[in-house]
């Protein structure tokens, strides 16, 4: 390891300070930079400059998210009168040190044509207000005064570089719907600059503000209505790729003002942000319902498909249209729904419209109406071959990307097997089981396989209550679901004529009313949704060839399977697909053998306790033992597509019984 040199540490650790303010940048937007001495392979003294790597998140700024470069390769630059994006990124990337390090930022030569030692340039918040409408240029000088330039709009690149480097000697630059940059041979004083900017922007805002502005003054949607407003949502917006859907509540305040379709149409904040969510949100109706709301994401789709062909002669080579669908959605008297593949990305997007939608409200206070870069500029930015490249070069999303489960008795055995498998192909999962001990092992466990953190509901899954509890987690947390799994359940042993009515009722209670309840529920939402769904039921080899004193157990999960048959006849008018899996003699992680029973099965079986998984093994046709990933694969293909035109069918995960073939 080499140590870090004094520059780029400074340079890193304000970054963070700037990363850790989302007023400034929000997920990779801006960039910083300095510059200082290296000895380069030959031992020469070389200066360089550290620049932030292109998509590099402040946040969690680290010295190698910042490439060296060697800086009069860049400079040398400058004489070109015009470099194309593709011809300035091959260029600028023959100057850096290591070949192999991160590609710098698309702003690398705003960097080097300026020749301050520290340079940051942020995408504030303020500063966007301060430009995004008719009189950017007076509302800079009057709020920064004269020492800032103000530059119109230019896309990133080698013209907007050439173009600001005229202005070293004055204090900084505002460049118009884009951001700051400002710059200092002192590290801590470049920061403090940054921060000047931004707080004399936000005070010239704050003396402007007008009269509050008009809001709706009905409550919001209750409860129930927003989760009917979600399924639905949910249903439309996931028609071809799944997807999640975020409610963020922060711009409750701004979501009830009366000029809120005049919010979303001055478009983002700095440029950057419309790379993540789309040039506009949608806006649904002031009193927003199923009914009225489908029509507004019709509408919107419209408008991307005709900006589209109206623009498509800019388009670069070998890209076709992003997909249509808004990315944010503006709910009067709740705030913004966002999409995503996982709940990460729509916070992520959440943070993004909070900070771009808040601007535009800035903007109308302060001067009454915005203005935007027009929509060749947007379409230019919206369809930029810089980060259409970053997005070709993105992993394949995984297999349940943007897909929800519910996983009931996910705390152990089958159901954490399942919760595991799920998790690892990018589900987002409701996980339900008891109590929350077992639950936390497996989001452990989830956690540690790096899946998307799983929300959970403790309680007794053959209550009602728990049970519309464990549903609405997932439409609240989630927007709506793709399919449940009931795999909670309970072993009840003893022979008909001493088992006591209780522990049947229990038995029943936990295996098979509990699933009604999950079905019944899940049937009602998933209808609703309008896009189907998959219920999986985790009975045993037992319904089919059950043994003697197991009679409480496998009655219920005989039980279970007929209930399946039942929900794949009532649901499949609504694309609803019910299957069962029959498993047999899982041990790892299982609480069923527990109590006793590991004991009376071996007995009943004339084998010690300890004997039973090796037991179990040689009495199938395969000879192996089945575990909870067994029957996890499973249930990933029935809830999958993979298993589109399965429904009302029980598959064997046993090993091979013969006499417990489905027929
Ligand atoms: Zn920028």
């Amino acid at each position: 390891m080499t140590t870090i040199p004094k520059d780029l540490e400074e340079l890193v650790s304000r970054s963070q300070f700037i990363g850790a303010d989302q007023s400034l940048v929000v997920f990779g937007g801006g960039n910083t930079s300095a510059k200082g001495e290296i000895t380069d392979h030959l031992g020469r003294k070389r200066t360089v400059l550290w620049v932030k790597g292109s998509g590099a998140d402040m946040t969690n700024a680290v010295a190698v998210d910042y490439p060296a470069l060697y800086l009069e390769e860049l400079v040398s630059l400058k004489k070109f009168e015009k470099l194309s994006d593709e011809e300035m990124t091959d260029l600028v990337g023959k100057a850096l040190v290591d070949p192999n390090s991160r590609r710098p930022s698309i702003e690398t030569l705003l960097h080097a044509f300026l020749p301050s030692k520290h340079i940051d340039h942020v995408h504030a918040d303020s500063i966007c207000a301060l430009t995004n409408h008719k009189g950017g240029k007076k509302a800079v000088a009057e709020a920064l005064g004269d020492g800032f330039a103000y530059v119109d709009w230019i896309r990133p690149g080698f013209e907007l570089s050439k173009f600001a480097s005229q202005f070293a000697e004055m204090e900084g630059i505002v460049l118009a719907h884009h951001g700051l940059i400002v710059w200092d041979e002192n590290s801590d004083r470049c920061k403090d600059k940054t921060i000047s900017a931004v707080n004399k922007a936000n005070k010239y805002l704050d003396s402007l503000s007008v009269k509050p502005a008009a809001k709706f003054d009905h409550a919001g949607p209750s409860d129930q209505e927003l989760n009917d407003l979600l399924l639905v949502l949910r249903g439309k917006l996931s028609r071809k790729t799944k997807r999640v859907l975020t409610v963020d509540k922060r711009l409750e305040e701004l979501s009830k003002r009366k000029d809120l379709v005049a919010i979303a149409e001055a478009g983002t904040a700095s440029a950057d942000h419309m790379l993540r969510i789309r040039p506009w949100s949608a806006v649904l109706p002031e009193k927003a319902d199923p009914t009225n709301s489908i029509p507004v994401i019709d509408k919107y789709v419209d408008r991307y498909k005709k900006y589209f062909e109206a623009n498509k002669s800019l388009l670069p080579q070998g890209y076709s249209m992003h997909d249509p669908d808004p990315r944010v959605v503006l709910l009067p008297g709740v705030g913004s729904i966002t999409t995503g593949a996982s709940k990460n990305e729509g916070k992520m997007l959440a943070d993004i419209a909070f900070h771009t939608h808040s601007v535009a409200g800035r903007v109308l206070d302060s001067f009454g109406s915005a203005d935007t870069i027009g929509d060749a500029e947007v379409f230019g930015f919206d369809y930029w071959p810089m980060e259409l490249y970053k997005l070709s070069s993105k992993p394949k999303p995984l297999k349940f990307a943007g897909h929800v489960f519910v996983v009931t008795g996910a705390g152990s055995g089958i159901g954490r097997g399942i919760a595991i498998e799920l998790a690892a192909q990018g589900a987002s999962l409701v996980l339900a089981d008891l109590g929350d001990e077992g639950l936390k092992e497996t989001e452990k466990i989830i956690i540690g396989n790096k899946g998307l953190k799983p929300e959970f509901v403790v309680g007794d899954q053959s209550k009602e209550s728990v049970v519309i509890e464990t549903i609405n987690s997932a439409i609240k947390n989630f927007g709506g679901f793709d399919g449940v799994v009931m795999s909670a359940g309970i072993g009840v042993s003893d022979s008909l004529e001493t088992l006591t009515l209780d522990k049947w009722n229990q038995g029943l209670a936990v295996n098979l009313s509990s699933s009604f309840l999950i079905t019944k529920h899940a049937m009602i939402n998933l209808r609703k949704q309008g896009i189907g769904g998959s219920l999986v039921y985790i009975a045993s080899k037992n319904a089919f060839s059950p043994g003697a004193g197991f009679g409480g157990y496998s009655v219920s999960k005989a039980g279970m399977l007929q209930l399946m048959r039942i929900a794949a006849i009532e649901g499949g008018s609504a694309q609803i697909r019910a299957n069962a899996i029959n498993p047999d003699a899982i041990f790892d992680n299982s609480k069923l053998w527990e109590g006793g029973i590991r004991e009376q099965r071996a007995a009943a079986h004339g084998v010690k306790p300890e004997e039973l998984e090796d037991f179990y093994a040689s009495r199938n046709m395969l000879k192996v033992h089945v575990t909870s990933k067994d029957v996890a694969l499973t249930t990933s293909y029935l809830l999958s597509d993979e298993s589109s035109r399965t429904t009302g069918s029980v598959i064997a995960v046993d090993g091979g019984v013969a006499a417990a073939f489905p027929r």
